[in-house]
């Protein structure tokens, strides 16, 4: 076979890669996941937006994102500033992930795509290219800035009743940086892999493949090689493990999603804060925090919250429950490509539920005033970031293939569905 072979993730249908327009999209012509697209971008232009990203990222970081005036008292916070008073409240259930998704993940994300793209543009890969390469993609997998955007805005709606508040110069430039982020994320590992495999620095992805035999795509960087009967094995060319089928998927997802609800009910009952005035104490909770900004006036942001906060999550656990329940007895291809499509938005809004975690640790660092007004992070938070960070490993430990398996699969390789 003359050109390279991909998989598609979600329903392991083999495809030929053929050559794409700038722009075009190439999908599986089975259950329609996306396989490869081809960027307007060139690989220095590329290059050039991860120093973009790294220069915003420093600006972000540098300016407060927002000034608080209160009885002739300013206080500004960064979003160090917020990471760090939340670490000292002791709060650092909350502060450790949030600490991770917004500030080192994204910072690694930029890094490691940046230093990637070089070493295919010198042409030579180092040895611990491979490494790299795995890390950018569990780096970008967790790393949310967007989120926290919109958990910045949402914060100071529901500061403007409180005191007067000033936008920062950080806040423009974390809605920049939400930008290249949410590009730079098209920059994932197979495709950096795909990059060094046209600048003929590694092996073709489905070089030698005896068709006849089981044929499986390494997880870490796609290529396409023969499987052995035990299911499992070292890819030939990044060295990475990997499994035919993900392993265990019964036990685990179910462990995961059977956690994730028990502790879901303190992350709604419990509160994730407490604003402390001189006429006295309120503990807010999720739900309370929703109807308090619909009350406000902001009817828009309540409804996103409520979305992200009490929709997104509950519909998570049911939806992952409904793919795991008698997985074997749904069949068709179009009851397959259902569940394929349910199991995309699962993977897609994971990680928006973070939002109202990202909300209470900024507003407990912008309203530090003590004797007038302060807010502390409570341990409903530090649960509801829990769920959301189990409801995303269940997913990710899913295997929508399995169900594939049920369906008649002819063992031809088809040209994917092309799309401009
Ligand atoms: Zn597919
Ligand atoms: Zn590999």
């Amino acid at each position: 076979m003359d050109s390279s072979l991909v998989v598609c993730p979600h329903c392991a249908r083999l495809h030929q890669r053929i050559s794409l327009k700038p722009g075009a999209v190439a999908s599986c012509v089975r259950c329609g996941t996306e396989l490869y697209r081809e960027s307007r971008l060139s690989l220095q232009s590329w290059l050039a937006l991860t120093w973009g990203a790294l220069a915003v990222f420093c600006l972000a970081n540098y300016f407060p994102v927002a000034r608080l005036s209160m009885q002739g008292q300013t206080l500004q916070a960064t979003l160090l500033d917020a990471l760090v008073m939340t670490w000292q409240q002791g709060a650092w259930l909350v502060a450790l992930p949030a600490t991770l998704f917004t500030f080192f993940f994204p910072l690694g994300q930029i890094l490691f795509a940046m230093w990637a793209l070089q070493c295919i543009r010198k042409r030579r890969l180092p040895g611990d290219f491979r490494y790299g390469l795995r890390m950018l993609e569990v780096l970008s997998h967790w790393s949310m800035v967007p989120v926290l955007l919109l958990g910045i805005l949402v914060a100071m709606v529901k500061l403007g009743d409180l005191a007067v508040l000033h936008i920062g110069e950080g806040l423009w430039a974390f809605g920049a940086l939400s930008v290249l982020l949410t590009i730079l994320t098209r920059m994932s590992a197979y495709r950096l892999w795909r990059y060094a495999e046209e600048a003929g620095l590694v092996r073709r992805s489905g070089e030698g493949v005896d068709l006849a035999r089981p044929v499986a795509a390494c997880t870490a960087c796609g290529c396409v090689q023969n499987m052995p009967l035990s299911g499992v094995m070292r890819c030939g060319r990044c060295r990475a493990w990997f499994h035919f089928r993900k392993p265990h998927i019964r036990n685990r997802v179910w462990a995961l999603l059977i956690t994730a609800t028990i502790l879901y009910i303190p992350a709604n009952v419990w509160p994730v804060m407490t604003l402390r005035m001189p006429t006295g104490e309120a503990a807010h909770t999720i739900l309370g925090g929703v109807i308090e900004l619909w009350n406000y006036g902001s009817w828009d942001l309540a409804l996103i919250v409520f979305i992200a906060s009490v929709v997104v999550p509950s519909s998570k656990l049911l939806a992952l429950s409904i793919l795991m329940v008698r997985r074997y007895h749904w069949r068709g291809v179009a009851m397959q490509r259902q569940r394929t499509r349910l199991y995309a938005i699962v993977e897609f809004v994971g990680q928006w539920s973070m939002l109202d975690v990202f909300v209470v640790l900024l507003l407990s660092a912008l309203v530090s005033f003590p004797g007038l007004a302060q807010i502390r992070v409570e341990p409903g938070a530090a649960f509801f970031g829990l769920v959301v960070i189990l409801t995303m490993l269940a997913a990710m430990s899913y295997d929508p293939r399995l169900g594939w398996d049920q369906c008649h699969e002819s063992r031809s390789v088809n040209h994917p569905a092309v799309h401009h």
